[in-house]
């Protein structure tokens, strides 16, 4: 087993594609992604902001991922989402300490 998980292990490393699973505080459902779920977050957060012509420079650079997009779909605010494994906010890991929420009992 420990040759498979390092495989397997490897296989991540190279693609750097992980699956997060992120829950909304509110309701509960869960979002699972894969890549660099924060980062994708931040810069398609950017993409939509204010300044339409950063926007647009931001859109060139790559598209965001459908698993990412669908996380802007949701009614609730996405940027409040916690990472299920850790239990923190997932945009925590990006954002380095700002707007650090309390974080909720997500439960199992
Ligand atoms: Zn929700």
């Amino acid at each position: 087993m420990g040759r498979l998980k390092q495989r397997l292990d490897t296989l991540a490393k190279k693609s750097d594609y992980q699956l997060t699973t992120l829950v909304c505080p509110e309701c509960s459902e869960e979002f699972t992604a894969y890549g660099d779920v924060a980062l994708e977050f931040l810069v398609h957060q950017w993409v939509l902001g204010p300044e339409g012509e950063v926007g647009a420079a931001a859109a060139t650079w790559r598209e965001t991922p459908e698993d990412v997009l669908r996380l802007f779909d949701h009614e609730h605010d996405p940027g409040a989402f916690v990472e299920k494994s850790s239990g923190l906010p997932f945009l925590s890991k990006a954002a380095g300490g700002f707007d650090l929420r309390e974080v909720p009992d997500v439960g199992d």
